[in-house]
């Protein structure tokens, strides 16, 4: 089965093309260790820091060194916000960031916007739209200043797309907007609790509110990058702190509008894998239409003795995770007629 991680050795006799590093849910900070919502699984909110700096070494020496890292989300706790601490927090781990010696793309989640405004965000670090590239001639694949998306080439033929998930949320947004309202209003209208952080009873438990969505403008934005992909034969990765795929995720986590993001995805050839955070255990499904869905286990919940980043092998024909720690390896072939003939 496709769903089942490949143990073992990955070993691979031709380079790879490029290399690129993923991490997710690092969640720093300054405080004892504590549990879960449900009590379930342990958070290390200082040892994250050391996780980081761990893999941040590892890819500094890699032979395949990546040509960029993917931060997925949720970089700082949301406590930091409560103890006042979330701007020391944030350039702390950000410094160690700085350690590194390829670039790195910021993706935001929930605990972003438990911390910091939008605003705050945008003029922050953690924008690293600057990173993006252009479309020459292709005025429609430029994204809008509403949302906070891009897409960059890392090697020749291959795009990456880093989408927004909270583009739709009651997270972040200034609660006097008309957005606000609406996104308040979609949330009600699906979740009837008086908690609108609790799935209870829920036929869409995803619609909660500390997930989001994808508003309309952004996916025709992603339509439209994908529809300049097909024609270029690109092989494109999307990039998002919430998962889209049910198979690969716990329902609780997936973004309220996952079904229009894989309606846009499914309508082309060019998506090979969508990678996400969030859900902390991590999951994985190729989906019918051969998109590999990963969702990355979470730094947060990682035991000092163990790790949890990867690097991902870019092939013609394939993408090899490997992975360290609590991230298994996988191996990912592109649908036959999606892979490249040298
Ligand atoms: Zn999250």
């Amino acid at each position: 089965m496709d769903d089942k991680p490949n143990p073992g050795t990955l070993s691979e006799s031709s380079e790879p093309l490029f290399s690129f590093g993923v991490i997710a849910d690092i969640q720093y900070a300054d405080l004892e260790d504590g549990y879960n919502f449900h009590g379930s699984r342990r958070r290390y909110y200082r040892h994250s820091l050391l996780h980081l700096r761990g893999a941040i070494e590892h890819w500094n020496e890699e032979s395949s060194a990546p040509c960029c890292v993917l931060q997925l989300g949720d970089i700082i706790d949301g406590y930091n916000a409560q103890y006042k601490a979330s701007e020391k927090s944030l350039e702390l781990v950000m410094s160690t960031f700085q350690t590194l010696k390829a670039p790195v793309h910021h993706t935001w989640g929930n605990h972003e916007f438990y911390n910091f405004s939008r605003d705050y965000l945008t003029n922050s670090k953690l924008n690293t739209k600057f990173l993006e590239d252009h479309i020459v001639h292709h005025p429609e694949t430029m994204p809008s200043e509403d949302y906070y998306a891009y897409h960059f080439v890392p090697f020749p033929k291959f795009r990456f797309i880093l989408l927004d998930a909270y583009d739709l949320s009651v997270l972040g947004v200034d609660q006097s907007s008309p957005k606000y309202q609406q996104c308040l209003q979609m949330l009600r209208e699906h979740n009837p609790n008086t908690e609108l952080n609790s799935p209870q009873g829920l036929s869409e438990p995803q619609f909660v509110q500390f997930n989001g969505g994808f508003s309309q403008e952004q996916l025709n934005w992603l339509n439209e990058v994908l529809t300049f992909s097909d024609t270029n034969q690109e092989k494109v990765v999307i990039v998002s702190h919430l998962p889209i795929y049910p198979e690969a995720s716990d329902s609780v986590c997936l973004a309220w509008n996952y079904r229009d993001a894989l309606a846009v995805i499914w309508s082309h050839q060019c998506v090979v894998c969508f990678f996400a955070g969030h859900t902390h255990d991590g999951g994985y499904s190729k989906d019918p239409f051969g998109v590999h869905h990963v969702n990355l286990e979470g730094v947060i919940e990682t035991a000092p003795d163990s790790q949890a980043f990867g690097t991902v092998h870019v092939y013609p024909d394939k993408m090899m995770l490997k992975g360290r720690g609590r991230v298994p390896d996988r191996i990912m072939n592109y649908e036959k007629e999606r892979a490249f003939h040298f």
